[in-house]
């Protein structure tokens, strides 16, 4: 049985990765940063393990592979998932946001990414799936902070790509469009629709779209699909 590591499991993007793992049988493992009842329901659910921690602080997000590598006997995948946005016009962003976005959006993918990748050498496998976002190659207005942090997945991404195919290991990351998440509570139906107007498949794409991916690249069907950046976006940034 596969062992899979997720972080931002409990809501949104990494609550359907954690549900499509488990459906395929997999052994699972996912990490939170507040919120119980959320990721209590879902290890009901799916019967996968919790973790609670901040990623974006190094030691708990090496505690939290710690933790998680004792529960499953190994990690197998990883998928660095949480992430946070913040929508500010660049002179309005003070320094606390700039490193709140960096750090969780960036950092956290880092440290779980270093943290994962010395058991994964020692196997000799592994799959490693980052989640970036379509701003992260084009850039959003009013999201400097997020956007740059994303475009730093994707760098992180191509390199480590590289630096660990000889080791049998492939990282690739999924850059989601605009997912019917929490994320987007932000907006209200007028801006939703005005947003649907622009992607032309017309719709919000839906957490589980991404999770198809997510486990398609984990999967032994991707073995030679590496440092790759794939947009789950409908159509939106080409
Ligand atoms: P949600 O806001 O729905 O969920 C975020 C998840 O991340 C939650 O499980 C949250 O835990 C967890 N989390 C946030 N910060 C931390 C932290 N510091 N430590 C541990 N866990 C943390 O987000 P989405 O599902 O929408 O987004 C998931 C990923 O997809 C993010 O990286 C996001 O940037 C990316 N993305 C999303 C898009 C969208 O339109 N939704 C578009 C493009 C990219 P808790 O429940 O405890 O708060």
């Amino acid at each position: 049985m596969k062992r899979v590591l997720i972080s931002g499991g409990s809501r949104g993007i990494g609550a359907a990765t954690v549900e499509k793992f488990a459906s395929l049988g997999y052994k699972v493992a996912f990490i939170y940063r507040s919120n119980d009842n959320k990721a209590a329901e879902l290890c009901e659910k799916t019967g996968a393990f919790s973790v609670k921690g901040d990623v974006s602080n190094p030691d708990e997000a090496r505690l939290a592979v710690e933790t998680s590598f004792e529960y499953l006997g190994g990690i197998d995948v990883l998928v660095s998932n949480a992430g946070v946005s913040h929508i500010a016009q660049i002179c309005d962003t003070d320094d606390g946001e700039w490193r709140r976005i960096m750090d969780t959006n960036l950092s956290a993918s880092f440290y779980l990414c270093r943290e994962v990748s010395r058991i994964m050498v020692k196997e000799h496998w592994g799959r490693i799936i980052t989640v970036g976002s379509v701003w992260g190659r084009c850039g959003a207005s009013c999201e400097v902070a997020y956007s740059a942090s994303k475009a730093g997945v994707r760098g992180l991404t191509m390199a480590l790509a590289k630096e660990l195919a000889p080791s049998g290991i492939t990282v690739n990351c999924v850059e989601p469009g605009i997912i019917d998440t929490d994320m987007n509570k932000c907006f209200d139906d007028e801006a939703l629709r005005e947003i649907c107007d622009e992607i032309p498949a017309g719709r919000l794409g839906r957490a589980e779209e991404v999770a198809e991916l997510i486990a398609f690249l984990a999967s032994d069907s991707a073995s030679y699909i590496n440092g790759q950046c794939i947009a789950v976006d409908g159509g939106w940034c080409i």
